[in-house]
């Protein structure tokens, strides 16, 4: 596999895949470019070596062409951060993209429509009738299937290699994300700056890992969290399971949880999961105590109380003192840690405590020498409110592609860079 420091693009024309899928208001304006930041280092680059760039990218869930998701939206602020006058073609193939994409020269930079405008891109297929049987579906699959490889083949045409610079979808086997890297050999392929990184800080937690290492697993419910919560138990030292998954481990353990939220079909899976942390000696870490409250409200009047003595009409939002003392105990004798999910419901200033404590051990744990990675929508949303992004080793800005990733699977985004089945 090529990398994109080796790589003189000087002379070169470089298809990247970013994911500029930004936030906008009414107006069109963007309300979040981090994402956009997060790709300038890869861009910046190939037009420094005198190469050129042509952008690709989605915006939003369109079913079809539509204004509201064009990326003619960013291109001012893209020019802007760029410090390049970006082009921009109308339709990410066609006579127009193949066109700009032959004339760019050195140091230019074309930026092609939403990517997601052809049902091609995600090989999801669009305008079945509702009553379309299954066999129809599946021909229908089939036929786009064959399509799809020729979009990807017609972007891979417009360029001499194929950066991928969006990890936020590299679980996802679409054309120009996996697909159109087969239209290139090794020598010509690579992660972008940004993939890089994320790649590196993924395989610190799954394979490069300096023990003792902490999972710290928050969140709703355990149904979304199961295949995580099943591969980290052949991995770490220590598992915190927390937020409101908390109670259904507890009534699965016949604990009092009043009114707070449990997932009763999953009772026998906690006791399961609890059977196989101990038979894989992985130090499984529950709350003791929870901040209790008497509604589903920051308002709410508020308690503290053993987990599993929650009185009736009372829930649990956030962990008590007692858990914090034992997470951050936990938490600071780590030497890599990964941070998914809150300990409460943070949306509530009245139940940020918990998760705050959890981020203040992992910034000392990190100070000590400790690798630790939050990723997750919610995790890097505490980080960010606390003020703690830049005090742990890395946010990741992959949230379904993070979590595929610690499932242990395959994402198709970085096989395909590195030649391997997915
Ligand atoms: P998830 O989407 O599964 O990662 O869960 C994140 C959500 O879990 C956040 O919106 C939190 O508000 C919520 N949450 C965390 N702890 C609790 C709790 N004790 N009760 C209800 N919701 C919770």
């Amino acid at each position: 596999m090529q990398s994109i420091d080796k790589f003189n693009f000087a002379g070169k024309k470089a298809f990247v895949r970013v994911d500029f899928n930004v936030p906008l208001d009414e107006n069109f304006k963007i309300t979040d470019d981090t994402r956009m930041r997060a790709a300038l280092p890869t861009l910046k680059k190939i037009i420094g070596d005198g190469g050129s760039v042509i952008i690709g990218s989605h915006l939003g869930r369109p079913k079809g062409v539509a204004d509201k998701f064009s990326l003619k939206h960013i291109l001012g602020h893209l020019s802007e951060l760029l410090g390049v006058d970006v082009q921009f073609a109308n339709d990410c193939i066609g006579e127009e993209a193949a066109l700009k994409a032959a004339a760019l020269q050195a140091g230019e930079a074309l930026l092609l429509e939403n990517l997601r405008f052809y049902a091609e891109e995600e090989g999801k297929p669009r305008g079945l009738a509702e009553d379309a049987s299954d066999e129809e579906k599946k021909a229908a699959k089939k036929a786009l299937k064959e399509k799809q490889k020729d979009f990807a083949k017609t972007l891979a045409s417009y360029a001499d290699c194929y950066v991928n610079d969006a990890f936020g979808t590299a679980h996802r086997a679409h054309a120009s994300t996996a697909i159109m890297a087969d239209y290139f050999d090794a020598d010509h392929k690579m992660f972008g700056y940004l993939m890089e990184k994320e790649v590196k800080a993924v395989e610190k937690v799954m394979k490069d890992i300096a023990r003792p290492f902490t999972a710290i697993m928050g969140g709703s419910k355990v149904s979304s969290k199961i295949e995580i919560i099943e591969n980290l138990l052949g991995k770490v030292d220590n598992l915190i399971i927390t937020g409101g998954m908390t109670y259904t481990f507890t009534k699965a353990q016949g604990g009092k949880i009043g009114n707070s939220i449990v997932e009763n079909d999953k009772l026998d899976l906690a006791l399961d999961l609890m059977k196989k942390a101990k038979e894989n000696n992985v130090n499984l870490v529950l709350a003791v105590d929870a901040k209790i409250a008497d509604s589903f409200s920051n308002d709410a009047k508020t308690d503290f109380a053993k987990v599993s003595e929650i009185p009736d009409g009372w829930e649990g939002l956030d962990i008590g003192p007692e858990t914090e003392k034992i997470y951050a105990e936990v938490i600071k004798n780590s030497k890599t840690i990964l941070w998914n999910g809150p300990t409460g419901v943070f949306e509530f200033e009245n139940f940020t405590h918990g998760s705050r404590s959890v981020g203040e051990a992992i910034v000392e744990a990190t100070k000590n020498g400790a690798f630790s990675l939050v990723g997750g929508g919610d995790s890097v949303a505490c980080v960010n409110k606390f003020g703690m992004a830049d005090k742990v080793s890395y946010v990741s800005t992959g949230g379904g592609a993070l979590l595929e990733a610690i499932e242990g699977k395959t994402l198709p985004g970085i096989a395909a860079v590195e030649g391997l089945p997915y």
